[in-house]
């Protein structure tokens, strides 16, 4: 969940909670009083069990707040896209077959889009309307917060902290999933790994949008949009790549013959 409230769309990627296959993360309360790490591993119904439980708090302060959902036409768009893109992420991605993929639209002005463990979207209606976001460039939006939760971002995010900071190797799980969103030094220190995955989803969303039929013109189109509406569009903000290099790197993947430039996405 974190970088959750970032004033960029799409290059704020804020719940970082997304599917794990098997992460094998090293957490045991017991440890503390033996010393000794116990492997504790973590299943990807465990981490898609949190994320559900986090997602449908946020979905109900929204709802309470009647924010949630307020544009029935966008959210049957989203949800058209997310259809499409999901039965392409069911082939490239097996895993995610049964996934119960679900998108809603927050009308919160300082909601940005995110994604979470096992495919739970959230898209902000404010940054839709700002940016005038056709089919396609929603599409690429969409798709590059699938390849968040399809590349298993978070997981490689837990791994980074267990490695770095073995002491969280001794706190629950629960208390880590918090951190990462709050915890200051775990935020700064996250941080080159949070760019590179930005790049990563923007590659493997544009791959996933590109398989599903999307036009290459509409997709780069997205993140033309992205440099051009950015306030500094040449440089990078603490947990984002800067818009222009990003835009650049698309250019390269729509000129490609193929997408080969994508390919190694995963
Ligand atoms: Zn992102």
């Amino acid at each position: 969940m974190w970088k959750k409230y970032k004033s960029q769309m799409l290059s704020a990627t804020p719940m970082r909670l997304f599917a794990l296959v098997f992460a094998f993360v090293t957490l045991n309360a017991h440890a503390q009083d033996t010393k000794e790490v116990q492997p504790w591993v973590l299943s990807a119904a465990q981490v898609h069990q949190g994320a559900v439980v986090m997602y449908q708090k946020r979905i109900a302060e929204l709802d309470a707040a009647q924010l949630l959902d307020t544009d029935a036409d966008f959210l049957v768009k989203a949800a058209r896209i997310l259809t499409r893109l999901r039965a392409q992420a069911a082939l490239d991605f097996p895993e995610s077959r049964d996934w119960r993929w679900e998108v809603h639209t927050s009308a919160e002005p300082e909601e940005t889009a995110y994604a979470m463990a096992g495919g739970k979207l959230l898209l902000s209606l404010e940054q839709a309307r700002l940016w005038n976001l056709s089919e396609t460039e929603l599409a690429m939006l969409i798709a590059h917060e699938m390849a968040h939760a399809l590349l298993a971002h978070n997981q490689d995010e837990y791994a980074f902290v267990l490695d770095q900071f073995p002491e969280w190797r001794l706190r629950s799980f629960a208390e880590l999933e918090q951190a990462v969103d709050h915890d200051t030094q775990l935020i700064k220190a996250l941080a080159p790994l949070g760019k590179e995955q930005e790049f990563q989803a923007d590659q493997a969303g544009w791959r996933l949008a590109v398989r599903a039929g999307y036009p290459i013109a509409g997709l780069l189109r997205f993140f033309k949009k992205l440099a051009k509406l950015a306030s500094y569009p040449n440089f990078e903000s603490a947990s984002h790549p800067a818009p222009a290099q990003r835009y650049a790197r698309a250019r390269q993947w729509a000129i490609a013959p193929d997408d080969s430039a994508a390919s190694n996405a995963r």
